[in-house]
């Protein structure tokens, strides 16, 4: 595996009492790029988040984070690897100020005790936080928790950053926002891999799209040559 990649799939199948979730997919995730999984519902985009994320085991084939099989590894130890999930649905603690919603990620995370301060401070801006810094997490609209998400993904300081849908049931405006904000994560040094099913903006955003029906990888390529394979549109007009 060359040194500029950061993730590496190879031959990862999972299956739930003989349904086949994810059937041998092989795939490269270049460090430093925006990469975005596309396919329709049950094509196993979640599953194959959570196989990396360590809360499944694949029942064959390797995940090569950074060069190291972390395939049935635990959650917790992928996480101090440096791979971070930004869930669809944020479960803050609504009592609790953003600060301090974003600070747990840091705590978690994998700064050292001295840099929990700045490495929060730094996820805030990037997220477009700073100025609701103190506003409760309960008060945030739909859009400001999405972004809540991210920063507390960010936190942690991961060098690859799943997001899963980050711009679902967002309007325009929040959606050109985190589609900055997902930039601005790229450029601090997190390689993105996200799930999105709004394909104007996956088509702005990523350099490589990876399509799954139902298990398996149909397609992946630049943006452009996706959105004109046949089978791709094939897959999502259901022919
Ligand atoms: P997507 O996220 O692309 O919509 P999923 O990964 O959630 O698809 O699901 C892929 C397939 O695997 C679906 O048929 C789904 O019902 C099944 N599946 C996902 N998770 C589980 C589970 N924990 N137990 C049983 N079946 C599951
Ligand atoms: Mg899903």
């Amino acid at each position: 595996m060359s040194a500029d990649v950061i993730l590496a799939v190879r031959g990862v199948s999972k299956s739930f009492r003989g349904l086949k979730a994810v059937r041998d997919v092989s795939f490269e995730v270049p460090r430093g790029s925006i990469c975005s999984l596309i396919g329709p519902n049950g094509a196993g985009k979640s599953t194959f988040f959570n196989l990396v994320t360590g809360y499944f085991r694949p029942d064959s084939g390797t995940i090569l984070f950074e060069g190291r099989d972390i395939a049935g590894a635990s959650p917790v130890d992928v996480a101090h690897l440096g791979v971070a999930r930004a869930f669809q649905i944020a479960k803050p603690f609504p009592g609790m100020s953003v600060t301090e919603n974003v600070r747990i990620g840091a705590l978690f995370g994998r700064a050292g005790p001295r840099d929990v301060e700045a490495v929060t401070q730094s996820a805030m801006q990037l997220a477009g936080l700073a100025e609701l810094h103190d506003r409760e997490a309960r008060e945030l609209t739909v859009g400001q928790l999405r972004r809540l998400e991210v920063a507390r993904a960010l936190a942690a300081r991961p060098s690859l950053l799943l997001a899963d849908e980050p711009c679902a049931g967002l309007n325009p405006t929040e959606t050109a926002e985190m589609v900055a904000i997902l930039r601005r994560a790229r450029d601090a040094g997190a390689t993105v891999v996200l799930v999105e099913h709004d394909m104007p903006a996956v088509m702005e955003i990523s350099d490589t799209v990876l399509v799954l029906e139902a298990g398996a990888l149909i397609a992946q390529g630049a943006p452009q040559a996706i959105a004109r394979d046949p089978r791709v549109i094939a897959a999502y007009l259901g022919t």
